[in-house]
């Protein structure tokens, strides 16, 4: 359903009107080979993890107004693919079938990182039909959780083989957010201020962007993207903080209605329609009857609000947590 026409479909970075964007859509015509066209990225798709990211990384902690994740030298900030893909830039792809995703945690993760790693799967549990598992020896196709490179990245759905997903720590595991952000990359979609019709919701301050970055904010074709009828969402987990790629501490990236403006960039957990996307990708039964409230509101990672006092000072994690009374059916 998922799959118009024969073309690729990469969603998840744009989108499309009335599929407003960000999932990947694949074409499976070749014996079950899925291959999202994302050669609009160019060639820094096969950017190599840079010591420049590593470095920015350090000096990161959660009272940035950037997220980890944006602060990459990669594509779009966090997207890397192998050098050992097929096709030049045109690179494979795929859904992972039946929604079951193996993966093993081959990085050395302190506790508290291992905690919201471990906690992000387990807030996909619930609120996806996916199913991450453990790798075992019959499993070819495997995510592989490291932190043995500099950055926050992933490549986008499963690209047959060990594919690695990077959590420079401890940057990128602080917050439950940015492995659920990567992980949402690696099952198939991309940012959510590329869709192609993002010009209707945000404007993009040009002047703002750091040199050499112009790239991280083009918007994908809209003949290859495709979406899930979810609207542009501000919440999404992977719409990027305003100041993103910023060279001069201004904004990057302004909402048209200027009351959005904190919404964007959010790492707190899915938003709604994060999660009507992957249930439609992977054709979920909609697990989401439990969030009621509208299309702006996130149901919080952290379903106990006590867990998240690290975050506390953030007044976005005030906003959500005061929010969970109400969102959640707890069962
Ligand atoms: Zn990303």
């Amino acid at each position: 359903m998922w799959q118009i026409g024969s073309v690729f479909f990469v969603a998840a970075l744009s989108n499309v009107r009335s599929w407003p964007f960000d999932s990947i859509s694949f074409d499976d015509s070749d014996d079950g080979v899925v291959m999202p066209d994302l050669s609009y990225l160019g060639e820094r798709i096969f950017r190599k993890p840079s010591l420049e990211t590593g470095r920015l990384l350090e000096n990161w902690d959660h009272t940035s107004e950037m997220n980890p994740e944006e602060m990459g030298e990669y594509a779009e900030g966090d997207i890397v693919f192998p050098k050992t893909a097929r096709n030049g830039l045109v690179t494979e792809s795929a859904r992972w079938p039946n929604g079951e995703v193996p993966y093993q945690i081959d990085g050395f993760f302190d506790s508290d990182s291992l905690g919201n790693i471990k906690k992000a799967i387990s807030i996909y549990h619930k609120y996806t039909c996916l199913k991450f598992r453990k790798r075992t020896a019959s499993d070819n196709d495997y995510i592989s959780i490291v932190n043995s490179n500099t950055g926050c990245w992933s490549s986008v759905g499963r690209i047959g083989g060990k594919q690695e997903v990077n959590l420079q720590s401890p940057s990128c595991v602080t917050r439950v957010g940015t492995p659920i952000h990567e992980l949402m990359h690696a099952v198939g979609f991309l940012h959510e201020q590329n869709r192609y019709e993002r010009d209707d919701y945000v404007t993009i301050a040009w002047q703002n962007i750091r040199s050499g970055h112009e790239n991280n904010f083009d918007k994908a074709d809209d003949a290859k993207t495709t979406g899930y009828g979810v609207p542009y969402d501000f919440r999404s987990v992977m719409h990027y903080s305003g100041k993103a790629f910023s060279v001069n501490g201004k904004p990057t990236i302004i909402p048209k209605d200027s009351s959005k403006a904190e919404k964007m960039g959010q790492r707190e957990g899915f938003s709604k329609g994060d999660l009507t996307k992957i249930n439609k990708m992977y054709n979920c039964p909609e697990k989401t009857d439990e969030v009621t409230g509208n299309n702006n509101n996130i149901p919080d990672s952290n379903n106990n609000a006590s867990e998240n006092k690290e975050n506390n000072s953030n007044p976005l994690v005030e906003a959500a947590q005061g929010f969970l009374g109400w969102l959640f059916h707890k069962k």
